[in-house]
This record gives C-alpha cells, structure tokens and sequence, in this order.
C-alpha cells in the first residue's frame, strides 16, 4: 500500500480536493469514484498528482496504508450512505472515514454511531469554500473522535487556508459537531449576502446609482471594517456587464434567489434549541419570497406608498454612510445570532465547542471570510463563555456609533416601500434582547387566561393563576412548565 490518504468522489469538489492533497509534500492520494471515467479523467488531466487509482473499494482499501484514511466527497444523503456501507465492508478497526460532504448533523451523528460499532473512525467534517477552496486550501470543520483527530489534524492543517499564519482548521467536537458548525456557518453567509443585497438596493432606488458606480461604493467599503470576501465579489458582480445586451449583469439576471437547504437546516435547527436567528431566517425566506413569480404577479396590484424614494442630492454621501453603518450593524447581529446557535448546539448535543477557535477558522477559505472575524475572536479570548457576542465591548461600541444611522435606513426603508427584512428585524432583535421589560408579560398573561399556563411574578417566587372564568382572584399555582 502507497497512499497515506484516499478520496472517494470525483466530482468538482473531490477532484479538487485530491488534487490540493496531492500537492503537499508527503502525500500520496489513492483516488476512486463510482462510475470509473471520473477516475480515468482527473489520472488523465492531472498525472503531475501521482495519484493511486482505484477501479474497486476493494482495491482503494488495499492501495491505502493503515490505518487508512479516506474522505468522501459524494452527494450529500443517500450517496454518503452507500459509500459508508461499501467502505465499511473494505476497512478494518482504527481505520478513518471522513465526510467532507454537506451532511445535515444529525445524519453525521447517526453515521458516527453506527460505524463506530465497526471500530472504525468516522468522521463529519464541514469543508467551506467550494471548488476553488477544495482546491486551494478551505476552512474545513471536521468533528469525530479525538483519536480520529491524532491521523487526520496534520493531513487537515496541511491542506487547509492559512489565516494569518494559521491553518483554517480545528477540531470542532465530537460525531456531528463539525458539520453543525459548518451548517451555521452556512446560515450565516445566508444572512450576510441578503444584508448586502439590502444595501445595494436602498442604494439604488434611494439614488439612482447604477451598478458600475456601487460597485465602487462596495470596494471601497472593503477597505474598512466591512473587508471581506462577499463584499468583495460584490463588487466584481456588480461591475460584470452582459456580453449579450451590453445592460448590467445584474439587471438580466432573474430575481429569484436558489437555495441547497442549509440555511432552512440552520433556522430549523434554531426554532428547536429556541435561539432566535431572526437575520438567518429573514435571509432565508427572502430567498422563498423571491421564488414565488405566480404571488409576485398577483400581489404586484397591492398599494405602495405612493411616493418615488430620491434621496437629495446633497445627502447622497451621508445617505450611503448611514447604509454602511445599517449593513455593519446587522452584520454584528446576525454572527452575534449565529454563535449564540452554536453555543446552543453544544449545550444540547454535549460538545465542547470553543467559539473563538470557530471565529478564527473563519478567517480564511471559506465565504464568509472577513477582517471581522479577528474581533469576533478577540471577544471570546477576552470573556470565553460571553452569553451574547454583540456585547462585548468592541462590538456594543461599534453598534453605538452605528445605531443611529440603523434607525434611518430602517424607517427610510419603511418609508419607501423597500424590503429590508434582514436590516429591520436586525434591529428589532437588538432592541429586543436589550429591552428593560417585554411585552412577554402580556403573552404570559394570555396564555394563562386561555390555558391556565401560570405565570411567575416579579416580586416573589413561585408559579401563579389567576381565575380567569371565576372571581378573578389570584391563586398559587403548581409549576407545569
Ligand atoms: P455532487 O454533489 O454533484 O456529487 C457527485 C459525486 O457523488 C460523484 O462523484 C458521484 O459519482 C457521487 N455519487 C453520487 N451518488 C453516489 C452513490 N450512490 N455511490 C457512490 N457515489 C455516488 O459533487 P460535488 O463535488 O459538487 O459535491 C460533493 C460534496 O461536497 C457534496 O456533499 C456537496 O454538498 C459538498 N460541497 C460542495 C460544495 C460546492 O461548492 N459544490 C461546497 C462544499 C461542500 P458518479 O460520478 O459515479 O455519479
């Protein structure tokens, strides 16, 4: 046996991704795929890899040196499952099997239990990036056992991004943690890109800028505390002009937006740990709203107000600052959302997740890739179990300076007629969670006059009920909740 690790799955990204192993020293990658062609091209298009193909499992276990270690980059679900159960028949105890795919969690802690009863490693890691990363070094979140971890953290660490020095890779957790992270990390790019495409569009119906010159607005952002990859090709999108009929790119691309699934994952996952990720879920059926041209034609008739949204000509400037500080706020919120889900995952699932390793794998690779996930880390060095990120001290002063201006894109947008669901429920949640009293009492105390609920007091303990259909007296309740 030759190779040190094995790819099984040559689509775009395994094929990627065998070839970034390949590339490092000390790799020796046996490659297998399916249907054989696959094989036969990346060998034929790729012969400087040196790869070991495979035609069999059985000849991809025994091109592997042990314990083997293989990764499988297959669709997602059904795909995973045949190959685990081929790989199995092949492999012996102590042999790892890694999942490279975008598995939901809760089939990688299926998957982990059940292999683990072979005495094989299994291993769920989330890998960001897509093809370019697989190929270049993505940031990859990889769970399993920490013994699977002793094998595979060199051959990770040397395929993945580097972010200022460091390689964008950490042991997450146990069995499903590391596509759990990758499955947030997937709701938050959600709610980033929706956020930008807010701001673009207040920009653009607020001054008739054309895409050409906020493209220019959104570079020079990336020079600032907004820096990151998605504002980054923004800006390249934006600038793209159709070959076809010479109009902006963006302006003949149809408005509605696709989905693969792991932004619903993440917002389903939160209503069950009860984390509101409002921006996430916001993002996420704005990407359902726009999908729907059978209600868009019908509701297209529904009033607006009435009025053209023109910014004046000489607050344009300020006008698109006050964007910026809005797109910088709601950012903070929706990672602040994001990182409370996975401190919520952990707690549920017993992983010990450390968020401020999480910021920093972040940093490099992957889409979400940004200058800010640096404070995002600084904050959790600084207080480690920190309840609620967007209080710590950088970013309660970021949103400070920028809160003003929040408020007047919000009601702007309201204003205008101009959807900014991600903006506005951003701030809602802000003032929701920073809020003296809620309106929580008065749910509280319907639920109690409808379902007997009980309630608890402010100024003493215990659980209480008022008779609602009787004398309306107060009595002491028996705690059902
Ligand atoms: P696809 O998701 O298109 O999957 C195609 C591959 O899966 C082929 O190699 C195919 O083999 C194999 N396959 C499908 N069903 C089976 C099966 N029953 N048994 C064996 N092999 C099977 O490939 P991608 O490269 O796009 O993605 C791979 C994985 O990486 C997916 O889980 C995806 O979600 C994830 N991912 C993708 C990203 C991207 O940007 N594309 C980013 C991050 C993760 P055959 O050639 O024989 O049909």
């Amino acid at each position: 046996a030759a190779a040190n690790i094995g790819v099984v799955g040559l689509a775009v990204m395994g094929s990627n991704l065998a070839r970034n192993l390949a590339s490092r020293e000390g790799n020796t990658v046996a490659i297998f795929n399916r249907s054989y062609e696959k094989t036969q091209g990346v060998l034929d298009a790729h012969p400087e890899a040196g790869f070991i193909p495979a035609a069999t499992y059985q000849e991809f276990a025994d091109a592997l040196q042990k314990p083997r270690t293989a990764i499988i980059m297959v669709k997602a679900g059904a795909g995973t499952d045949a190959v685990i159960d081929e790989l199995v028949k092949v492999f012996e105890p102590g042999d790892i099997i890694v999942d490279g795919g975008n598995a939901y969690f809760p089939d990688t802690i299926r998957r982990e239990k059940a292999v683990r009863a072979t005495g094989i490693n299994f291993v769920g890691a989330g890998i960001s990036g897509g093809e370019e990363g697989a190929l270049t070094g993505p940031s990859i979140m990889p769970g399993g056992s920490d013994e699977s971890w002793v094998t595979l953290g060199p051959i990770l660490r040397s395929i993945a991004a580097i972010a200022e020095g460091e390689p964008c890779v950490t042991h997450v957790g146990h069995d499903g943690a590391g596509h759990f992270v990758k499955m947030v990390h997937n709701g938050i790019e959600y709610a980033d890109m929706q956020l930008i495409a807010e701001a673009y569009d207040l920009i653009r119906r607020g001054t008739g800028k054309n895409p050409a010159e906020i493209a220019e607005i959104f570079a020079e952002w990336n020079k600032g505390e907004l820096e990151s990859y998605l504002i980054e090709i923004t800006a390249e999108v934006l600038r793209q002009v159709d070959a076809s009929t010479g109009a902006p790119l963006v302006d003949v691309i149809l408005d509605q937006a696709g989905a693969k699934g792991t932004g619903a994952w993440t917002v389903q996952t939160a209503l069950s740990l009860g984390v509101p990720v409002s921006g996430i879920a916001e993002a996420t059926f704005a990407r359902s709203l726009s999908s729907h041209p059978e209600q868009r034609v019908v509701a297209g008739a529904l009033p607006g107000p009435g009025e053209e949204f023109t910014v004046p000509a000489d607050q344009v400037d300020a006008f698109i600052e006050d964007v910026r500080l809005a797109l910088y706020a709601s950012k903070i919120v929706a990672y602040s959302q994001g990182f409370d889900e996975i401190r919520a995952g952990a707690a549920e699932y017993g992983w010990n997740i450390e968020l401020g390793a999480i910021s920093k794998i972040w940093r490099g690779g992957c889409i979400i890739r940004a200058q800010f996930l640096n404070r995002i880390a600084d904050a959790y060095a600084e207080t480690p179990d920190l309840p609620v990120l967007m209080a710590a001290s950088y970013f309660a002063e970021a949103i400070g300076r920028a809160q003003a201006a929040w408020r007047r894109v919000v009601v702007a947008a309201a204003q205008a007629g101009i959807p900014a669901p991600a903006f506005s429920s951003s701030l809602s949640y802000y003032d929701g969670i920073r809020a003296d009293r809620l309106p929580a009492a008065l749910v509280q105390g319907q639920r109690d006059f409808f379902g007997a609920h009980t309630y608890k007091r402010i100024d003493k303990p215990g659980t209480f009920h008022t008779q609602w259909s009787g004398d309306r007296t107060e009595i002491e309740a028996v705690d059902t909740h």
